[in-house]
């Protein structure tokens, strides 16, 4: 029987070529790695097949003549206000496929963002702004567990401290490279992720997918996951980084697992990974043996039983309704910070359904569980790390005001190699050459220049957030931390404000 896709009909982008200014000079063709332009032999011209564009926009930045535009394919379906579009091409591919819709990073969908309807607060007449340009101003700070109170004793050369204080994660800047797997990215960009954060003095996280072994020597900057698939996890690897980080939830599709294509495991992924080269990697949504806080208690102690207690151990958690009593419990099992992913966070393939419609954002689920930790006299026990959606450095800001120790970021980073958030990581074929494995389009991304883009994009928000501080009379990011009278909301009802813990602008 014939078997016609409908959805080949409804493709998203239009590919617009000004034929005047082409010169046929294929570059279009090389670049794109879904075949969208292809040379025709018998009109001796470049041309193109819209229907296999992903918007990624790789041609349009490189032709030489600026002469092509990646635009949305404008199919207009009948002015529906249920049946929208995204829905009809939906049930048309998944009947043409009868498969699972997979999206790559974050949800995209209009939930407000927050971030947008926040503040910040300025210094005026009294308490005035300081100028970060001439007068000190500190971002370093400490993730880790922090005593409730110091004790000092006599000693000759004058009071010591007594209380002892657990291992810290020191950081220049309060933002950090987030967890992003060799594998789900090439090693050319854990490189340069590991080399921008050694520069900058933060912290890169490996991820699930183990750590390659030429790394091992970036461990002072290095934070090693371990997650429900446990892959490349040994005692060398938890040994390597300075922290280590137990994945139970991740923002972009809480409560299910991970899958990484056999496609993408070639040898060197294969090696670093544990798993043969070809066979697919699939984390399970749960780990086998945490099933209770008590469970969790025993993995964070056998980690640090393993790493002699020298490095904090860290939980990442998803933003889910009962984020709050989860961190609590997550704390009160021994971890040293605790990552509260929001759903906007990004990931290399996950279910559209989940990752649109499951979870909260980051915003509203840090407030809630820095404040739960606050009432509970619990908070100095763990540090908080923001991670979800943090576009720019206002966003960090605002997360520091809400309570975070710091950020981490994912997405931002990616953009700044040049990622275009065309969410087809799932295929393997990005043609920006970062969620793909595949050597030709992997070569794409020199580890040198990548490194230095991503420390200039610190570089430029550590300067940014020093403005901020000053600009609120602040000289330290600590004074920032949960200071939420240096926010106000606009827009947002009574029940926004009263978990974001802010007041209306104007109030
Ligand atoms: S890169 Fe630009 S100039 Fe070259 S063939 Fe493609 S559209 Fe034409
Ligand atoms: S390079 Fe990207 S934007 Fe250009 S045709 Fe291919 S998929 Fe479309
Ligand atoms: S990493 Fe590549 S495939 Fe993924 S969203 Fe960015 S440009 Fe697209």
């Amino acid at each position: 029987m014939l078997f016609n896709p409908i959805n080949k009909s409804y493709y998203d982008y239009a590919i617009e070529r000004d034929k005047e200014a082409c010169i046929n000079c294929e570059v279009c063709v090389r670049q794109c790695s879904y075949g969208a332009h292809f040379w025709d032999d018998v009109r001796k011209s470049v041309r193109h097949d819209s229907s296999k564009c992903v918007g990624c926009h790789r041609c349009e930045a490189f032709c030489p003549t600026a002469c092509l535009t990646i635009r949305h394919k404008p199919t207009e379906f009948r002015e529906n206000a249920v049946w929208n579009p995204k829905f009809l091409k939906y049930i048309y591919k998944q009947a043409d496929t009868g498969g699972v819709l997979l999206g790559g990073m974050g949800c995209p969908t209009n939930i407000p963002v927050y971030w947008d309807k926040l503040l910040l607060d300025a210094s005026q007449v009294t308490n005035p702004s300081i100028d970060p340009l001439r007068e000190p101003m500190e971002l370093k700070t400490f993730l880790g567990t922090k005593p409730s109170r110091l004790e000092f004793e006599e000693a000759s050369e004058g009071p010591r401290l007594k209380t002892k204080i657990g291992p810290q994660l020191e950081l220049e800047v309060p933002i950090m490279f987030a967890a992003m797997s060799f594998g789900a990215i090439n090693f050319n960009l854990h490189v340069a992720m590991a080399r921008a954060a050694t520069a900058s003095g933060t912290m890169y996280n490996t991820g699930e997918g183990g750590l390659h072994r030429s790394l091992y020597k970036y461990g002072k900057n290095t934070i090693v996951q371990v997650a429900s698939g446990r892959f490349g996890v040994h005692s060398d690897y938890l040994n390597a980084g300075a922290a280590v980080e137990i994945k139970i939830g991740q923002g972009a599709k809480p409560g299910i697992g991970g899958h990484l294509p056999g496609e993408k495991i070639d040898a060197r992924v294969s090696e670093t990974r544990m798993v043969p080269i070809g066979s697919d990697a699939i984390s399970p949504a749960p780990h086998h043996d945490i099933y209770s806080i008590e469970d969790l208690h025993q993995l964070i102690y056998a980690i640090k039983e393993a790493t002699a207690y020298t490095k904090p151990v860290s939980v990442k958690i998803a933003a889910v309704h009962n984020a709050p009593a989860i961190a609590s419990g997550v704390v009160r099992a021994g971890a040293d910070i605790v990552v509260v992913d929001g759903m906007r966070g990004g990931t290399g393939a996950a279910p559209a359904m989940i990752r649109d419609n499951v979870g909260l954002p980051m915003e509203l689920a840090l407030a809630a569980v820095d404040q739960r930790l606050r009432d509970e006299g619990i908070r100095n026990r763990a540090s908080i790390v923001a991670s979800g959606g943090i576009r720019c450095s206002a966003d960090a800001v605002k997360a520091i005001a809400l309570g975070a120790d710091a950020v981490y970021i994912g997405t931002a980073t990616l953009i700044s190699v040049g990622c275009t958030v065309c969410g087809r990581c799932y295929t393997g074929k990005c043609p920006w050459g970062i969620a793909t494995n595949e050597a030709s389009l992997a070569k794409r991304q020199n580890p040198d220049v990548a490194a230095e883009k991503m420390a200039n994009l610190i570089k430029a928000w550590g300067h940014e957030i020093q403005e901020m501080l000053g600009g609120m009379g602040l000289n330290s990011i600590e004074s920032l931390r949960g200071n939420r009278d240096k926010l106000r909301g606009v827009g947002l009802n009574d029940t926004e404000l009263d978990i974001l813990g802010v007041k209306h602008a104007g109030r």
